[in-house]
């Protein structure tokens, strides 16, 4: 089907042709014939870079032109939303049959608000949690949402992320009967299941733009799906090194799934050194100076300095406990081709789009604490495999599993590369899981009584999967919770929320998180402290990562606890001697926890916490993250029982613990492009308030240790005060040194 032919407005062929599109991929044009551009739910499974982004883009337009409704655009990860809206800005000129433009949306962070304003836009990319959320605050223009494309549907099996995608397409659909669907999924087995689920056709492909040679590598042998075999000069004395060395020396690109984090950096060191020997001048100046980016943006640890040492050599690592900001630079220099092996953890094949001509999964095996060692799904293997292949540069993609036998390499054939993907199974039956969503249904008013929300959970895709009553006989159990802690109460048959109730659904933190909150500050502490707060919010179930002891660690957790017995806003436990008691585990882990905070707080620097508690960059971001939202949580409740004295306290440590800083610097912190360590250094300087950096000149701010004159002048334009220009022409004439990484906020 070509470009040209297709039943949409010319502006987008245009736009389409322009970006060197002239005919449908063979997946796309069966999600027209299917009827996707006349208003059917589609499921399209297929494999990843089969273009079904397109599709989706296609029936958003075909949607929003016409004037039918708004488009609602789901992704699981906020970083994939992010991709998403940047792909969407080519249409942001396109015009509407009203004349006017179409306009384009993302929202994904804070879940406490309604965002009418996204009212006025065409287009809205959220994360699914986002949307949960916005659907718990009622938003009124979700009620003019014509088309829902819901992305990475496969992950509708994960325990942790798929749950709440099915509640939010049961609940749209839901609130408007016409909407449709558009579902995208990788491939998987039971596509059509999924499709019957909401009303739509299935269409399962396997094609693919690049084509894939599957393969396992057994001594010095790679032997493919197709029958070929190609052998590997052994040359460093390890298989991985050796793959990867044929396939670079081809001009290709190496990407390794390892198995835990410590193994990727391990890979990447390994990497690193194998290409020191082949890296040409030019070469090594360009990663070099991927390297400098590492080292002059965020806070310098030794994870951050292994993987600039590693980056100068053309390698690296990629997993979560990273910064943020040093994936985003990986992942450039990835796509730019100057990294020229790649070790990363899963979590890089189910986020970012970052294909490689080979990808080598160097473990089938994952190891979970309490469940011992067992076999990744094939569902997971085939998302590595979808990494193989970059689509204009490479002819085709290899995916590589490693065998130490023959016997292995016969059995990973069948169990993967012969092998069909697992079917999806709903997740939402897990009581943690399930509590959430049974009190959010009855807040919103989608239920108003045990019938109707018995009704209500029989639409969701468990419910297809499982029947009815596998849901209404856990519910019994999670009414009479909710009702106990007052979040829901009877009249007769009718169900309502109280407004705890009410408000815990809005805040988006799980039911037991709140009545651990509410609790505690109604017993407060004999000595209340930030210790207090920090501990009270760790304790909770939304916390995460929440911290485990190391061994050898508990005498000294145990003993934090006892200096600080009395500034627990909760019953203490007592330590069982000599038995193994996992309730004080779990409370040695949140002593940690808040302990890390705490290091957080005191402006302890990152690579302090990592060495002191083994906690990655990464990790220290996310439980940032929560930790701010849960004492944000626990301000609201404070409110909303009458603790108008705990508001304060907890709105200033809110505060430090976004920022990562003592109390005297708070002042500072409104700055843009100021950080906790520059806030600092400006206080160190004598600056404590946004008065004293009025009166500042600029030439005292600029010799601050990290302040520079390009953030001295935005310090100044944002402190107000007047600056006179021959100051600053003067300054520019005297020192203009390297002030790249001035607005990354340190
Ligand atoms: P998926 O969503 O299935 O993972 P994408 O939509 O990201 O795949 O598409 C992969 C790549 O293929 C993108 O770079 C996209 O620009 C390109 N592409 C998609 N459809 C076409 C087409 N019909 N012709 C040429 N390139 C296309």
């Amino acid at each position: 089907m070509n470009v040209e032919d297709l039943p949409i407005a010319d502006q987008v062929k245009r736009i389409l042709k322009e970006k060197g599109y002239e005919s449908l991929y063979p997946p796309q044009a069966d999600a027209l014939d299917a009827g996707v551009l006349a208003g059917k739910n589609i499921v399209l499974a297929s494999p990843t870079a089969s273009g079904k982004t397109l599709v989706a883009e296609l029936a958003v337009l075909k949607k929003v032109l016409d004037g039918q409704g708004k488009a609602l655009y789901l992704t699981p990860l906020r970083a994939l939303a992010s991709e998403k809206y940047e792909e969407f800005q080519k249409y942001s000129k396109l015009e509407k049959t009203n004349g006017r433009q179409v306009r384009i949306a993302i929202t994904s962070g804070d879940y406490d608000r309604s965002d009418e304003h996204l009212g006025n836009y065409d287009i809205v990319i959220a994360t699914n949690e986002k949307a949960d959320s916005l659907l718990r605050h009622k938003a009124k223009w979700i009620s003019d949402v014509a088309l829902v494309v819901a992305d990475e549907v496969h992950l509708l099996s994960e325990a942790d992320r798929g749950p709440t995608l099915e509640v939010v397409i049961t609940r749209l659909r839901k609130v408007n009967s016409n909407l449709q669907i558009l579902a995208l999924s990788a491939t998987v087995r039971n596509a059509a299941e999924v499709a019957d689920w909401i009303g739509a056709s299935a269409i399962t492909t396997e094609w693919r733009p690049v084509p894939l040679r599957e393969g396992v590598f057994c001594q010095n042998e790679i032997h493919f799906r197709d029958g070929s075999s190609k052998t590997i000069q052994p040359i460093t004395g390890n298989a991985i090194m050796d793959i990867s060395l044929d396939t670079i020396r081809q001009g290709g690109q190496a990407l390794l799934f390892t198995e835990t984090r410590r193994s990727a950096v391990e890979m990447g060191r390994r990497a690193a050194a194998v290409l020191s020997r082949s890296i040409t001048p030019r070469e090594k100046r360009s990663c070099e100076i991927v390297a400098h980016r590492i080292r002059t943006s965020g806070e310098k640890t030794r994870l951050s300095e292994t993987l600039a040492d590693e980056l100068a050599l053309g390698a690296g690592f990629h997993h979560a406990g990273l910064h943020s900001a040093h994936r985003r630079i990986i992942e450039e220099a990835f796509r730019d081709g100057k990294i020229k092996i790649l070790a990363a953890t899963p979590t890089l094949a189910a986020g970012v789009n970052l294909p490689a001509r080979l990808v080598i999964i160097t473990s089938h095996e994952r190891y979970e604490a309490g469940y011992g060692r067992y076999p990744i799904s094939v569902l997971e293997y085939k998302q590595f495999c979808g990494r193989a292949g970059r689509p204009k540069y490479d002819e085709y993609g290899e995916a590589v599993l490693v065998a130490r036998t023959e016997d292995e390499r016969d059995a990973l054939f069948e169990n993967y590369v012969l092998a069909e993907p697992e079917r999806l199974w709903s997740k939402l039956g897990v009581e943690k899981v399930l509590r959430p969503h049974v009190l959010s249904t009855i807040a919103t008013g989608f239920a108003r009584t045990e019938e109707g929300l018995r009704d209500f959970f029989s639409s969701t895709f468990y419910a297809y999967q499982y029947g009815s009553r596998a849901i209404s006989s856990r519910m019994a159990e999670m009414l009479s919770y909710l009702g106990k802690e007052e979040m829901i109460e009877y009249y007769g048959r009718e169900l309502t929320a109280t407004r705890f109730g009410r408000r815990v659904s809005e805040l988006y933190i799980d039911p037991v998180s709140a009545v651990i909150i509410r609790d505690g500050l109604y017993r407060r502490a004999a000595n209340l402290t930030e210790f207090s707060y920090l501990h009270l919010i760790a304790r909770t179930p939304d916390i995460a990562p929440r911290v485990y002891p190391r061994r050898g660690e508990d005498e000294k957790l145990a003993a934090i606890a006892a200096d600080r017995a009395e500034q627990f806003m909760c019953e203490v436990p007592d330590e069982l001697e000599g038995s193994f008691d996992p309730g004080y585990e779990d409370f040695l882990a949140e002593v940690k926890t808040a302990a890390v905070l705490l290091d957080w707080i005191q402006e302890t620097s990152e690579d302090t916490i990592l060495n002191a508690h083994r906690v990655e960059p990464g990790d220290l971001m996310r439980l940032v993250q929560i930790s701010d939202w849960l004492l944000y949580s626990a301000q609201e409740l404070a409110e909303l029982f009458g603790h108008k004295d705990l508001r304060k306290p907890l709105g200033q440590l809110r505060l430090r613990v976004e920022k990562g800083t003592k109390a005297d610097v708070v002042p500072l912190l409104a700055l843009q492009g100021v950080g906790r360590v520059r806030a600092r250094a400006l206080h160190n300087a004598g600056f404590k308030t946004i008065e004293d950096l009025r009166e500042a000149s600029p030439s005292e701010l600029s010799a601050i240790p990290l302040i520079g004159m390009r953030l001295a002048k935005k310090i100044k334009e944002q402190a107000g005060g007047l600056i006179k220009s021959e100051e600053w022409e003067e300054l520019r004439s005297t020192r203009d040194e390297t002030e790249q990484s001035l607005l990354t906020e340190y």
